[in-house]
């Protein structure tokens, strides 16, 4: 029921951080990975090509939606046709909101939230044509339930994120497409090296996950496999929190 034996699984942001952990967990559970961003993911293509599974990597900048039908076409071409897409690609810029700049607000939003949408829907208009089934699995965040601070535009699209995804499960459920997000907690990567390197704020963020410890970018991987298999099904349009319980604190 977990299996992903030879599934598609596209997946954006795979060369470091969440989105790696991710890749590694799909292939682990039997699927190709078509990876899409703008770093070169060598360190993941050799894990998920150790794991015995397929490996392409599709170059492109998910900050505009120019080339979001050409990024599912390269990966159809390399892999044959995506059952299963991961909005992973996301990018923070933190300020107070008295001095946040539209650039702030535009560059974060384009990325988290438009690009997704547009990907959403390249990748969704193959899966119906092609009548088959399909799993759209979003990154959303702490911040897709709570308000945070400093992160006015990060908030704003990660808050869209769940709404869209529920928006998305509405239309496709009929259309055999399970629309479903994972709501990270603390995770250490990139993105939140600049908090871990804070000690008052490391020590907070610490002593407020009642499992004592930062998540890592593998913690993630049962949740996605979930969400990717036909063990989810029947789930439409949840966010799943993978927080060490921080949510329920
Ligand atoms: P990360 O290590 O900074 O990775 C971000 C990924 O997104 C990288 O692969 C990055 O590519 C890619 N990306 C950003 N802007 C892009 C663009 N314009 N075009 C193409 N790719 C782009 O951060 P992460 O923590 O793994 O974050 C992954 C996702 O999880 C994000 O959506 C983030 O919001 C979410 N999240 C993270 C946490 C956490 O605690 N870490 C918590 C909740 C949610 P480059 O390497 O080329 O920049």
């Amino acid at each position: 029921m977990f299996s992903l034996k030879d599934k598609v699984a596209l997946v954006t942001g795979a060369n470091t951080g969440i989105g790696q952990g991710l890749a590694i967990g799909l292939a682990a559970a039997g699927a190709d990975i078509a990876a899409v961003g703008r770093t070169a993911p060598e360190e993941t293509k050799a894990e998920v090509e150790k794991l015995g599974r397929r490996f392409a990597f599709i170059e492109a900048d998910l900050s505009s939606t120019d080339g979001v039908e050409a990024v599912v076409t390269a990966a159809e071409a390399a892999l044959g046709p995506v059952d299963i897409l991961v909005n992973n690609a996301g990018t923070i810029k933190r300020n107070d909101a008295l001095d946040f700049t539209e650039e702030d607000w535009d560059s974060v939003m384009d990325v988290n939230l438009k690009t997704l949408f547009f990907l959403s829907q390249a990748v969704a208009r193959k899966m119906v044509a092609a009548g088959c089934k399909g799993k759209i699995i979003n990154i959303a965040s702490m911040l897709s339930f709570q308000g945070g601070i400093r992160v006015a535009s990060y908030t704003a699209s990660k808050s869209g994120v769940a709404g869209l995804t529920k928006l998305l499960a509405n239309e496709w459920a009929l259309k055999n497409i399970n629309v479903n997000a994972i709501a990270p907690g603390y995770i250490a990567t990139n993105n939140t090296a600049a908090l871990r390197a804070d000690e008052k704020r490391n020590a907070e963020i610490l002593g407020r996950i009642p499992a004592g410890r930062w998540g890592n970018p593998d913690d993630l991987a049962g949740a996605v496999v979930f969400l990717a298999s036909s063990a989810s099904d029947y789930v439409h349009g949840t966010t799943l929190a993978v927080d060490g319980g921080w949510l329920a604190r």
